[in-house]
């Protein structure tokens, strides 16, 4: 295999890390210095070292048992947690500010298109063949004879410059078409863009997302929706056909992509719950479950994404001057991420609504609650509870405004004798 210079890529990756990173890193290398083994960084983290971008977890790879070897060290290392995942034979270890993953090199093959590859300890130079992008297929060797080096078998370094994201071989988005997310992904965060053949193979095999369980789609989607404008890359996604391969009632317009870019100025990091509502936003009852399903949601974006035709259909009442009890008895049965999708996807007055809702109206309460009516001399009853909602009522409404004007207002609604001065 072929050795680049990597210069001063071992400082930089120091550098990079927390003083606790920095330690648990140069146990590893040590262990493996002892042991005759050569420690590689691989993967996005050589990319990301390369293109001088942070760095949050680092890719560490061995061709050895690697969670023997990371066990140990991290038996060593005060304050570092280890967490063994053995069907992937890869250890993490994760301290102060810190993760560190590392995995045996492997090799995969695909029996057919979707399906998760048979999986075997490999080489260093199998374990780059598996990856999606040239960019991605780099290592950096830490220990040996070669240690500074890069392992650049597909040229991953002349796309890095070019721009490009290039797939290893014809058939990678066949094999494995969640690579089409993650491609859309990386042209956005880096700036990138999919090479000519990449390009013509990915829209001849986009029909493959099909083949992708709802999980790994899933998955994918939510990093996609982490990215700092996920609106971007599923423009994109629209455009390559990749969207509707998912699923029919999934498509994206520039109106959804100005939604989800106003969800952003009312909300930093908006939770990615509040744009998968978005993204049903439009859809009928059946439609929005029907999509859940295939994504395979959690059942907290479940209910997000199927609450969203109830959500759309208040639009019109909440774009007339509703008093804002009226707005909160709409709005208080829906889970808040839909609320939050109606917010920045609402003309005028509805979206005021609900941001008015999200931001104050929602946690209001009356000063006196069930225990202060009794203590007033209320009995127990349904009248408690009508009283009580009539409070909150008057509350949101300004009809009280101190804790006085409520206790006039409560003996009032139960029929308690006004308190007599002493
Ligand atoms: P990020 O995607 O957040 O930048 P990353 O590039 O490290 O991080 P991960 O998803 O953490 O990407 O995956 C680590 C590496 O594993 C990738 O750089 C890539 O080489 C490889 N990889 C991940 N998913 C796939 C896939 N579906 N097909 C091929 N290689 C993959």
């Amino acid at each position: 295999m072929e050795h680049v210079e990597g210069a001063n890529l071992i400082d930089k990756l120091t550098r990079a890390l927390s003083s606790e990173g920095d330690a648990a890193l140069a146990a590893m290398r040590n262990a493996a210095e002892i042991n005759r083994l050569t420690l590689y960084v691989v993967g996005g983290s050589v990319r990301d070292l390369l293109l001088e971008r942070t760095l949050l977890d680092v890719d560490l790879t061995l061709e050895a048992d690697a969670p023997t070897l990371a066990q140990s060290v991290g038996a060593d290392l005060p304050d570092v947690e280890c967490v063994v995942h053995s069907a992937f034979r890869t250890t993490t270890l994760k301290g102060s500010g810190f993760r560190l993953d590392v995995a045996t090199a492997r090799a995969e093959t695909y029996r057919r298109p979707g399906a998760l590859p048979s999986v075997r300890p490999g080489s260093l130079q199998d374990d780059l063949l598996r990856r999606d992008f040239t960019v991605n297929a780099m290592a950096l060797a830490l220990t040996g004879s070669h240690a500074g080096g890069i392992i650049d078998p597909f040229d991953g370094r002349a796309d890095l410059e070019a721009g490009f994201l290039r797939v290893l071989h014809e058939d990678s988005f066949r094999d494995d078409a969640t690579r089409i997310l993650r491609g859309a992904r990386y042209e956005s965060r880096l700036g990138f863009r999919l090479e000519r053949r990449t390009l013509r193979w990915l829209k001849r095999d986009v029909r493959y997302l099909e083949t992708i369980s709802g999980s790994r789609i899933r998955a994918e989607l939510i990093r996609v929706l982490r990215e700092p404008q996920p609106e971007r890359i599923l423009l994109r996604l629209q455009r390559l056909g990749a969207l509707a391969a998912i699923h029919p009632t999934l498509s994206f317009v520039s109106r959804r992509a100005r939604a989800f870019a106003s969800l952003r100025k009312m909300r930093r990091q908006p939770p990615a719950t509040a744009y998968l509502a978005l993204l049903a936003w439009g859809l009928a009852a059946e439609e929005a479950t029907a999509l859940a399903a295939r994504l395979a949601l959690t059942r907290r974006e479940t209910e997000a994404v199927r609450a969203v035709p109830e959500a759309k259909a208040l639009e019109r009442e909440l774009s007339r001057k509703v008093k804002p009890s009226r707005a909160v008895e709409l709005l208080s049965p829906l889970p808040p991420a839909s609320v939050w999708a109606l917010a920045a996807s609402a003309p005028g007055q509805a979206r005021q609504h609900a941001m008015r809702y999200l931001q104050r109206w929602r946690y209001v309460k009356p000063s006196l609650d069930g225990r202060a009516l009794l203590a007033l001399g209320a009995r127990e009853g349904p009248a408690l509870g009508q009283a009580l909602r009539r409070l909150k009522a008057a509350r949101l409404d300004g009809e009280v405004r101190t804790h006085r004007e409520e206790e006039r207002l409560a003996r009032v609604l139960l029929g308690l004798s006004a308190r007599t001065c002493p």
